[in-house]
């Protein structure tokens, strides 16, 4: 690549691929403008601190680590986002989880139903602008719901991220509007449940 740390990575999938649940403009400005604007906050945070490191100089550490992780999570998050969407099926067939991933859902939430309520539930009532996040509890072998509030606040440490919902404005608003919800519900359709079973 160009010698940065951070680099956006390709879509799995077209832009217009996620219709009508996302549209192509909506897809295309929110990877190639919006997590482009994260990968590029990284590297220069990531520069800033090396560059202080080779000069010994001194910079304002709490700035640039809040900075650092504001941008850094923001580009793993997208990264996992695209990572656990995909086309919907054309052939009318159920989007569902694999056995395993049903298995846990069904020992964390009861059913899937249920999960798929509180997650939807979370992703609709993060304050501002975050995201809505499955991970597993490997200490105690459990599915968790987090909601992250920008892309950083509210994380719990070391739980193993397995599918993410970014409900920042800028995710659905040429195709949405201000209804977050109808994006939340047309998110559903175009999870791609075999890759967040994968990362179990
Ligand atoms: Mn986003």
């Amino acid at each position: 690549m160009d010698g940065k740390i951070y680099t956006l990575p390709d879509l799995n999938y077209g832009y217009k691929d996620l219709e009508p649940h996302m549209s192509e403009e909506q897809l295309t400005l929110h990877h190639k403008k919006h997590h482009q604007a994260y990968v590029n906050g990284a590297n220069a945070v990531f520069e800033k601190l090396e560059k202080a490191r080779k000069e010994n100089a001194n910079i304002d550490m709490k700035a640039s680590l809040k900075e650092f992780s504001f941008h850094v999570s923001g580009h793993i998050l997208h990264s996992l986002f695209w990572g656990n969407l995909k086309p919907s099926l054309k052939d009318g067939r159920e989007n569902n989880p694999d056995a395993k991933l049903e298995k846990l859902l069904i020992s964390g939430f009861g059913n899937v139903e249920r999960f798929k309520k509180e997650f939807s539930q979370a992703a609709a009532s993060v304050e501002g602008s975050g995201w809505a996040v499955l991970a597993f509890d490997a200490m105690n072998n459990k599915p968790m719901i987090m909601q992250i509030e920008k892309h950083n606040i509210n994380v719990i440490p070391s739980l193993k991220v397995l599918m993410v919902l970014d409900v920042w404005e800028h995710a659905y608003y040429l195709d949405y509007k201000n209804e977050r919800q109808k994006f939340i519900d047309a998110f559903w359709n175009v999870v791609d449940w075999d890759g967040v079973g994968g990362r179990l």
